[in-house]
């Protein structure tokens, strides 16, 4: 079995980013600019926009930190978040979720321009990646391929199920998964809680991608022989971090699999840097308008 490994991967991709970022602010003069606005005191919140900004020092991308009391208004974050579109030294705007009770994260997601939306959550980025048009992709689903384009596992002509249908893994991933391209051009089957053949629908897969949230919920019996399979998924269990596959059990079923921790979740990470510097790019003008990345 090949143990598709996330951590080595997104470490090769921030070195990648480093190079390329070295150049293009020597040419340009300045760095890319990740904003990062976090509100509140969410414990595991606090921890991912420390790592965050610890990934932008190592390849060279400038992060602004906007860390605001968990009372804040509404309205201070809109004004926040019109002055950070305006800015010209940031180039990549992400609203660190969950916010705090009382505040809608909706209109503030929408609020972000659509160009330095590096989360590739706007409605726009959302409808244009399913339009298959040139879009800030989701980093989660966008690290999902990447992987799989590193590892050379092209899903061209396969049966992936993806499992879960959330609006910030699953369903992209679905989306992504389906459009044309080496690792695209799935037949893809996205199955969810009502889905009543869940066991069935990924015994049939080629791919399976596990976005649940249930500590080991895919079981060896629902996978394949031979089959890939994914873990998106991240849950807190009393050993420690768990996915939502039963890894020991399945890795020996499974051609390839990710681990967790040091999975997707490094992929993710690395994902929101390549963003960051693709809005950067088109910022600068180094990238034609709309050419970012339109699918795999
Ligand atoms: P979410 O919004 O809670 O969505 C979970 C999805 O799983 C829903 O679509 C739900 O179906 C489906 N589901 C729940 N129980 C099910 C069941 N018994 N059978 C079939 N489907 C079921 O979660 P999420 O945000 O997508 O995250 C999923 C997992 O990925 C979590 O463990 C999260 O921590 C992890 N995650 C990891 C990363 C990373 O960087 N690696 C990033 C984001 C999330 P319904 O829609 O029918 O309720």
């Amino acid at each position: 079995m090949i143990l598709l490994d996330g951590k080595a991967t997104a470490k090769t991709i921030r070195s990648e980013l480093k190079t390329e970022v070295a150049k293009l602010a020597a040419r340009y003069g300045r760095a890319p600019g990740l904003a990062v606005i976090l509100v509140g005191e969410d414990p595991a919140s606090q921890v991912y926009v420390r790592n965050k900004e610890r990934d932008c020092a190592e390849v060279g991308i400038a992060s602004f930190p906007h860390r605001l009391s968990a009372n804040t208004a509404q309205q201070v974050l809109e004004a926040l978040i019109d002055r950070l579109n305006a800015d010209p030294a940031v180039d990549g705007v992400l609203l660190q979720l969950p916010l705090p009770d009382g505040l809608e994260s909706r209109p503030l997601l929408e609020r972000i321009a659509p160009e330095k939306d590096v989360d590739g959550f706007h409605p726009k980025n959302v409808g244009r990646l399913a339009q298959g048009l040139p879009c800030l992709q989701p980093c989660t689903p966008a690290g999902v391929i990447e992987l799989l384009r590193r590892y050379d596992l092209p899903t061209q002509g396969k049966t992936a199920v993806v499992v879960g249908r959330s609006n910030i893994v699953g369903r992209p991933l679905s989306i992504m998964l389906s459009q044309p391209g080496r690792f695209g051009d799935a037949t893809v089957t996205l199955c969810h809680s009502r889905t009543p053949d869940l066991a069935e629908q990924c015994l049939r897969a080629d791919f399976v991608f596990a976005a649940i949230g249930k500590p080991r919920f895919v079981t060896c019996d629902m996978v394949k022989p031979g089959a890939v399979v994914v873990d998106v998924g991240i849950n807190r269990v009393e050993e420690g971090l768990v996915g939502d596959c039963d890894f020991e059990v399945i890795c020996s079923t499974a051609s390839a699999m990710t681990p967790v921790p040091g999975g997707i979740g490094p992929m993710t990470r690395a994902m929101l840097l390549r963003n960051t510097v693709a809005a950067y790019k088109q910022h600068m003008g180094a990238l034609a308008p709309l050419t970012l990345r339109a699918h795999a």
